[in-house]
């Protein structure tokens, strides 16, 4: 079978350039394309190899060079007329729908980037009041949104939107490395496969423009640091009128100068002073809600703890409530007076007149501990 010239095959002239050769390339392409071809797809496969073909051989100079002077001599295989570019073959290889798929990017279609829009974070930080009680915020988020004024189309009229010129709507292109053919995202329609022909002024055919976004935020009680909260759909607007992403708004707590959190639970330090961890007595604590009295036993140590029952917080997830930890602390009287001397000096002598030491019991037995380690 005699063989059509490839300069005639692609329907360029001898002097061609390297664009005049792609873009006759692509728009061959374009015409023998599958979707376009129902009817005789076994012949417009064959068409398209000899574009191919052509088109491989004119866009590679070492190619096109031993082309120009042998014809297709060049290439065939055995006859060694060209001297040593026999091997290239291949040309023509495998169904029509691999080298479509292997062009357009297998499943990925035309014009089918309309992408979601981008998730975003927001950070923010609570008081630990808030995050127990649950609280209403507005918050200020950077983001992008449909163009109110093109309704996202990126123009006012819709006819205005045309398929891309480069990439015949396919939103890629194919560029060549060598021999191997590269397949990138079309850089003039950047992938849509349209573009905007009279793009509107507001979004310059984007779609989307910056705004800053007032919303208000619910937070439930019982968040801590760490939890994230999704507003569904207030994230970057998506292109081509795909949906939006979402926000995320992840929850810092700070800490506080009484409480330390656990949990649901909360601690804290109740510093008490000698006399009523002697003698007992009430004193008030803070919780998250106001003020409780708590009753010190006579005869409390330091580092008793009181739990103080639903005095914690509310879990996120259920209606359990944690508890208030009180650490008690006995702390040492300072800055004493010369009559407050006195009468600890009172006491001290009225503890030494005591031969069991029963007012010091842990005193005591830790003396006869040391007493036994040394005799
Ligand atoms: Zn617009
Ligand atoms: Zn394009």
């Amino acid at each position: 079978m005699a063989k059509k010239d490839y300069y005639e095959t692609l329907g360029v002239s001898k002097s061609a350039s390297e664009s005049e050769i792609k873009k006759a390339y692509k728009r061959l392409a374009m015409k023998y394309h599958p979707d376009k071809n129902q009817d005789n797809k076994a012949e417009a496969e064959e068409k398209f190899k000899e574009v191919k073909e052509a088109y491989e051989v004119l866009t590679d100079p070492q190619k096109k060079a031993a082309y120009d002077q042998y014809g297709h001599a060049a290439f065939e295989q055995g006859q060694g007329g060209a001297g040593g570019f026999g091997g290239f073959g291949g040309f023509g290889g495998g169904a029509f729908d691999d080298i479509f798929s292997d062009f357009f990017g297998g499943g990925r279609g035309r014009g089918q980037t309309a992408s979601r829009g981008n998730d975003l974070q927001y950070n923010i930080t609570l008081t630990l009041e808030e995050a127990a009680a649950g609280v209403s915020k507005e918050i200020k988020v950077p983001t992008l949104v449909s163009c109110d004024t093109c309704h996202g189309q990126g123009t006012e009229k819709p006819s205005d939107v045309v398929t891309c010129n480069t990439c015949h709507g396919a939103g890629v292109v194919q560029m060549r490395q060598g021999f191997f053919a590269v397949q990138q995202e079309c850089p003039t329609c950047h992938g849509r496969g349209k573009v905007v022909k009279n793009p509107c002024k507001k979004c310059h055919g984007e779609g989307r423009v910056q705004k800053t976004k007032t919303l208000s935020v619910t937070i439930p009680a019982g968040v801590d640091t760490g939890n994230r909260i999704r507003l569904s759909g207030e994230g970057e607007a998506g292109l081509n009128g795909a949906p939006s992403g979402d926000l995320y708004v992840q929850v810092q707590v700070k800490s506080h100068a009484i409480f330390e959190r656990d949990g649901t639970n909360l601690h804290c330090e109740i510093p008490i002073n000698i006399v009523l961890a002697s003698l007992g007595g009430e004193v008030e604590v803070p919780t998250l809600n106001g003020k409780v009295s708590l009753t010190i036993p006579a005869e409390t140590q330091t580092g008793k703890m009181f739990r103080l029952r639903g005095k914690g917080i509310k879990s996120l997830r259920g209606n359990a409530v944690g508890d208030l930890y009180c650490h008690v602390v006995v702390e040492t009287p300072v800055n004493l007076t010369s009559k407050q001397k006195e009468l600890l000096k009172e006491l001290g002598e009225s503890f030494k007149a005591d031969k069991n030491s029963k007012h010091s019991p842990k005193e005591k037995s830790f003396f006869d501990k040391v007493k036994k380690f040394f005799g």
